[in-house]
């Protein structure tokens, strides 16, 4: 069996992984000129983190992770006014660069990657899918599969148009990662953020003297206008704070990770013998935090259900993942809204209460219960349920 996949990200090589495993002839094609490095922190943990273990990747993971000893809220001169210790919320969770966790996979995939390449036209017919390259090569596989992010390609051409399936959050994102010796030890190991009504702004030091910035504004429009170094600058460069160096220190843009914040909702994963995966068909935001875990656990459930499926039995295994890993994504996308107007209050009375929740939070054992409050329903449980659901 032959399955070509587009997008060298965490979905897509996890499914290689597993795939050539189960014995198929896999092919990954890229859009970019080589693995996305840099890029901005995730926290890793739940059903991804089982399929890591799994995989026999943690030792790895555990190399790569920073230790985030807390969360903390600052003012526009740098003073701490609210903080939580992460020590004591979750278990099992690891804090690292996306590009490290997808470097550690794809250390692991024996399968071909071919850079600076695309989907550009697909086929369906009885025995398969015929694909067209962007080098103009044609490829006669199996199954296509489309792990090409939350803007797909596959999922435009197989399925038509990205506002159909699009839900803007109300929110643009922008990171990049910079050499900075000073910046990095004033931040230090203590994940630090500073919001006003509408705007937030995260650091985070990172070995080598480097310091990982995220920036999240709130903005109605979802188009992205203008180059990202002058955007940034104008919405950020008067708060204060390591602002002003940061932003002076601001990259190339083809170094900057800018996006609107989006969720990605669609009632079919799958079109005859093309599919979809992780961002691409179930993108969940930052917002919600389990992007890269939810992709890596839809992958390995895929991979699943594609093991026990017979070569004709390619398009029911698709409709079986999706049924296993859709409600999952659903409570997450859920949690993910939820979330935005304590990740970017709004309102200063809103900044306000976070600060108090946050100081009441750090009272003995009360961190949980905190969490609890704050994802009504609770993000612990959320992450177990997703855990239990994928097992299958
Ligand atoms: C700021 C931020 C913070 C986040 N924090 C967390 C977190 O704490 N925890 C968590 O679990 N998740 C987090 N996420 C989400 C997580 O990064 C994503 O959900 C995850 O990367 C999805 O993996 P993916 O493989 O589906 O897509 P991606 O990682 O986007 O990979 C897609 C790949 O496809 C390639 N590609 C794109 N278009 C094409 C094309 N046309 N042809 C070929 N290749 C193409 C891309 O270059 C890329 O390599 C965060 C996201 C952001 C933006």
């Amino acid at each position: 069996m032959r399955a070509l996949i587009c997008g060298a990200g965490i979905a897509g090589l996890t499914l290689a992984w597993h795939l050539e495993r189960a014995g198929w002839q896999v092919e990954v094609v890229e859009r970019a000129p080589a693995l996305r490095d840099g890029g901005y922190m995730i926290d890793f943990y739940g059903p991804g983190y089982e399929v890591a273990e799994r995989m026999g990747l943690t030792p790895r993971l555990l190399q790569a992770r920073y230790p985030v000893s807390e969360l903390s809220y600052v003012d526009r001169d740098g003073r701490q006014t609210s903080r939580l210790a992460m020590s004591a919320s979750f278990d099992r969770v690891v804090s690292l660069l996306r590009a490290d966790l997808v470097h550690a996979i794809h250390d692991d995939v024996r399968t071909p990657v071919t850079y600076g390449t695309s989907v550009a036209g697909i086929e369906q017919h009885d025995e398969g899918v015929t694909v067209e390259l962007t080098d103009g090569t044609r490829r006669e596989v199996d199954l296509l599969v489309g792990a090409d992010g939350a803007h797909s390609r596959v999922r435009e051409l197989a399925f038509g148009p990205e506002e159909r399936f699009l839900r803007y959050l109300g929110h643009q994102v922008a990171a990049y990662v910079i050499d900075d010796k000073a910046l990095s030890e004033q931040v230090g190991t203590r994940y630090r953020m500073l919001t006003v009504p509408g705007l937030m702004a995260g650091a985070y030091a990172l070995r080598g003297d480097r310091l990982a910035l995220l920036f999240l504004l709130r903005e109605p429009d979802p188009t992205l206008t203008g180059d990202p170094a002058t955007w940034l600058r104008r919405h950020y460069g008067d708060l204060g704070w390591i602002l002003p160096e940061a932003l002076a220190r601001c990259p190339e843009p083809a170094e900057i990770y800018r996006d609107q914040v989006t969720q990605i909702d669609m009632e079919h994963w799958s079109t005859g013998r093309v599919v979809l995966l992780g961002d691409a068909c179930q993108a969940v935001s930052l917002f919600a935090g389990h992007g890269a875990s939810l992709a890596m656990a839809g992958a390995w459930v895929l991979a699943d259900e594609l093991a026990a499926a017979g070569a004709d039995g390619v398009p029911d295994a698709l409709a079986a993942y999706q049924r296993r890993v859709r409600p999952a994504v659903e409570e997450v996308q859920a949690f993910g809204r939820r979330f935005i107007r304590w990740m970017a209050p709004a309102s200063r009375l809103r900044i306000t209460a976070r600060d108090w929740m946050l100081r009441l939070a750090a009272l003995p054992g009360a961190d949980r219960l905190f969490l609890n409050t704050l994802t009504s329903g609770g993000h612990g449980l959320i992450v177990s349920r997703a855990v239990d659901e994928l097992r299958g």
